[in-house]
């Protein structure tokens, strides 16, 4: 696993990282971070009292022209580091007694994050690896860290390719992040909890409902029901706020309306899911990075 004839994704840009080509996410062949530290706004069984240790990576597979996170995921922003170098900020994270090792968007980077978790390992600090993604994986990734990886925390965004398409550039992505979906599941099955409360392994699936598109949300709860079944845990999300480019998209310009966000928890309602997490309506609570409300649904 390296970054010559780069495959990480399911673009599957085919470059050679290696020796200075670029491809759609614009990731070089250092390991690049924006930034880590304990983060309280994960869901509770990820944040608990420590925190989630949370480590955000530069460059994203997903080019989402809504992305909150667009200085470093989009633009790149950050700073290289070693396998070493990482190693020692998951060993940081370790001893400042953070659940998990909160890896976000960590796709680009595989081979160095499989070399720094490693290194930890051997160093004697051993915490679950929550492997935080836009759900935009292709299979072959996803084994390579099988075994690895404890938590997956996924999204299926959208139910259209259009959208995908026309909102992240990604034409593939509603079959990709199915498909990734299940390879999830077949790995680490549904979520389990330590008697703390605190997350040990499995599978979360985010809900992030956007603005004019609430019924593709509604759409992938179906989708998730039939072929997964009511068991997994799900995290319906209202905090959709525009921002970087997304006053360019038909109604991307605007927060969710409450009658939007009230169908999709309905639906979610109706098919009976009863293991997870509904976000107040953000909106009305207001948005704040750290701490997002989130009400157990059961
Ligand atoms: S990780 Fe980046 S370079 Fe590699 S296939 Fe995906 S988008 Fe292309």
């Amino acid at each position: 696993m390296d970054y010559s004839d780069c495959k990480l994704c399911p673009r599957a840009c085919g470059v050679d990282r290696e020796a200075g080509e670029f491809g759609f996410c614009g990731a070089g062949s250092k390991l690049k971070i924006y930034r880590y530290g304990p983060h309280f706004g994960e869901e509770p069984p990820f944040s608990g009292e420590n925190g989630s240790g949370t480590i955000f990576f530069s460059h994203c597979t997903l080019g989402c022209q809504y992305c909150q996170n667009f200085p470093w995921s989009q633009d790149g922003a950050g700073k290289e580091y070693s396998c070493e170098e990482f190693a020692d900020i998951l060993i940081g994270l370790a001893k400042e007694k953070c659940h998990n090792w909160n890896l976000v968007s960590p796709t680009s980077w595989l081979p160095d994050v499989k070399n720094g978790i490693d290194i930890a390992k051997k160093a004697g600090f051993f915490l679950p690896i929550l492997y935080n993604t836009s759900g935009f994986e292709c299979e072959k990734s996803l084994d390579d860290m099988a075994g690895i990886v404890d938590i997956y925390v996924t999204d299926l965004r959208y139910s259209k390719n259009e959208s995908a398409k026309e909102l992240s550039g990604a034409e593939n992505y509603v079959e990709s992040a199915r498909a990734a979906l299940l390879k999830m599941v077949e790995q680490v099955g549904h979520l389990r909890v330590d008697a703390a409360g605190i997350a040990v392994s499995g599978v979360v699936c985010r809900i992030l409902v956007l603005p004019g598109r609430a019924d593709e949300a509604a759409d992938s709860l179906r989708w998730l029901k039939e072929n997964v079944g009511r068991d997994i845990h799900i995290s319906v999300m209202s905090q959709y706020t525009p921002t970087y480019n997304a006053c360019e998209f038909d109604e991307m310009n605007r927060m969710l309306y409450r009658d939007e966000y009230e169908m999709v928890c309905d639906v979610a309602e109706e098919l009976e899911f009863y293991n997870g997490w509904i976000q107040d309506f953000i909106p009305d609570e207001g948005v704040d990075d750290e701490l997002v409300g989130y009400n157990m649904k059961s």
